[in-house]
């Protein structure tokens, strides 16, 4: 036996508390099998080698090849998926005085433009990927497409929002139809955890 370095993370809601927008069997998919994978490989990997005492991040900002690839999807999802919470709790303009959302007015100019732009760039995304909402080293947001397990934290940005156009994402419940999955998942962001990360020092 390998030993466990790196665990599957725990959801912070039962598997069908994001329905309809993310039902209970892709949470099962995903987070159960897609994620689990890419821990059991990633425990493969390191194991005996100079990965084994670092955190992801310092895994995805050093390695290359598979061990940067199952760490990426790894922190990548771990962000992900604790980012969501049931449609019906409160929305954004709850903390729309947030210091997140007086940055997201700041940088693009309104709410509905920053959903716009994202939302763009996930759709326009080629193939298997992620986009994300972060911040430099000032707190400017910007929007950044990455291919595959990118992770915009290996230019030094602070990735606060992710959408995941990886397929297995939305497959389940889309079929094809990225831009329907996309527009939906704004109805279950946690943004006070999105204003947590934003905010945290
Ligand atoms: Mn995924």
């Amino acid at each position: 036996m390998l030993p466990v370095l790196f665990t599957l993370i725990a959801l912070p809601y039962a598997n069908d508390a994001l329905e309809p927008v993310i039902s209970r069997e892709t949470i099962e998919y995903h987070h159960g099998k897609h994620l689990q994978t890419y821990v059991d490989n990633l425990n493969r990997l390191v194991a005996g080698t100079e990965y084994e005492t670092m955190s992801l991040e310092q895994i995805v900002c050093h390695a290359q090849g598979a061990v940067l690839n199952n760490a990426g999807q790894i922190l990548n999802h771990n962000l992900y998926f604790t980012q969501f919470r049931p449609a019906a709790a409160t929305d954004y303009y709850a903390i729309s005085d947030s210091e997140l959302m007086k940055a997201i007015v700041r940088d693009f100019g309104s709410f509905e433009a920053f959903q716009a732009e994202f939302e763009q760039k996930g759709i326009g995304l080629f193939g298997s990927g992620w986009v994300w909402l972060a911040a430099d080293k000032d707190g400017k947001l910007v929007i950044t497409q990455e291919a595959n397990a990118g992770n915009p934290i290996t230019r030094g940005l602070r990735p606060l929002l992710t959408m995941d156009v990886w397929e297995h994402a939305y497959y389940i419940d889309y079929r094809n139809r990225r831009a329907a999955h996309l527009q939906a998942l704004w109805q279950i962001i946690n943004w006070n955890e999105i204003n947590r990360r934003y905010t945290a020092k």
